[in-house]
């Protein structure tokens, strides 16, 4: 019997195992990012092969139960886990498997998991699996196939849908919904999750408002008769979502070789009259929507209060003065800089 791809977490047993010969460190080689900073859990545990098709390294010889098992899984940090699982040409299973056993050959003491850290840990887990089951419910069916940049045929097969009467606007739109993985493909470590989370949130209202969506879909397969398409580029992606100056550390929200595309439905091939749809991502075979970038914008500005802000440039000044600040900080990417304070920051907020 062929069983369905699903997500079980590692047991108890088999976390404590796989953190043992960890040595509290990242397993990419050469990064000395530590799993731990007291009790907190910062780094994440890593699939070697993919809990679903559509994940990286996903092989089909495997069973629900082997993939959840120790000698399926690696603890990276964010930065490098979002690496691997971004290129899985460059990064297959054989050489994950290698990277994890050279890591663990390096520790002869076994690292043991504190009841808080495995806490910690477990919850980790659970964030990710509860955001898997919520993007799942709204996602439907998905086309497996890998492959990153549209055909004529990945356009015309969607988006010629808008122009049927009979379209159900709504769905379509809900099936652009970004995943946790799709905001992980565009914006940096720092910030998909915080994007996600905002996307996440206009589209449900979309879910409890579908009047307004419906009109404007009815407009479109009346008065639209085409569509075409363009590449955006990526500067004007960028002028909305790039660069913010936080307290002189700048910071980019994008990561580097996306391509975005502008839909725009065209009253009877003339294109002087339309509507355009900016901003979709094709990804794994699938369409993303990233509607209206400028209102994230303004959540992650939301997001760094003017509190927080003083906060994090106290720890500094105050760290520097007394010599504390780590040698590796000023080598540090700035966005890396950024989230060090902030975590230093709640660290002391608890205290
Ligand atoms: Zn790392």
């Amino acid at each position: 019997m062929i069983e369905t791809p699903k997500r079980l977490e590692p047991t108890k047993e088999t976390i404590r195992f796989l953190f043992s010969k960890t040595g509290n460190q990242c397993a990419f080689p050469g990064c000395s990012h530590s799993l731990f900073q007291a009790d907190t859990f910062l780094a994440e545990v890593c699939h070697i092969s993919a809990v679903k098709e559509t994940g990286a390294r996903f092989n089909d010889k495997l069973t629900n139960e082997d993939r959840r098992k120790e000698d399926n899984l690696i603890v990276l940090c964010r930065n490098h886990h979002s690496l691997i699982d971004n290129d899985e040409f460059e990064y297959d299973t054989d050489k994950v498997l290698q990277m994890k056993r050279e890591h663990e050959g390096q520790f002869t003491n076994a690292f043991d998991l504190s009841e808080k850290q495995m806490k910690s840990v477990e919850s980790s887990l659970q964030i990710i699996l509860e955001s898997l089951e919520r993007i799942e419910s709204h996602l439907g069916t998905r086309n497996s196939k890998g492959k990153e940049f549209p055909e004529q045929v990945d356009f015309d097969q969607h988006f010629s849908k808008f122009l049927n009467d009979e379209t159900d606007f709504l769905a379509l739109f809900l099936k652009a919904q970004p995943t946790i993985e799709d905001c992980k493909r565009v914006f940096h470590e720092d910030y998909y999750l915080d994007i996600y989370e905002h996307y996440s949130h206009m589209y449900r209202e979309l879910c409890v408002d579908p009047v307004r969506i419906r009109k404007e879909g009815d407009k479109i397969s009346t008065e639209y008769k085409s569509y075409e398409y363009k590449l955006t580029p990526i500067d004007e992606f960028n002028s909305w979502m790039k660069e913010r100056d936080i307290f002189g550390i700048k910071v980019d929200l994008l990561r580097k070789g996306i391509q975005m595309y502008d839909i725009r439905f065209l009253k009877n091939n003339d294109d002087r009259f339309g509507v355009s749809f900016n901003f979709w991502l094709f990804r794994k075979g699938r369409w993303v929507f990233f509607p209206k970038p400028n209102r994230v914008m303004r959540n992650i500005n939301s997001i760094r209060s003017d509190d927080d802000l003083r906060a994090l440039v106290k720890v500094i000044k105050g760290m520097n003065k007394i010599g504390l600040l780590p040698k590796e900080f000023l080598s540090m990417p700035d966005a890396r800089k950024l989230s060090f304070t902030q975590e230093l920051v709640r660290q002391l907020k608890k205290k």
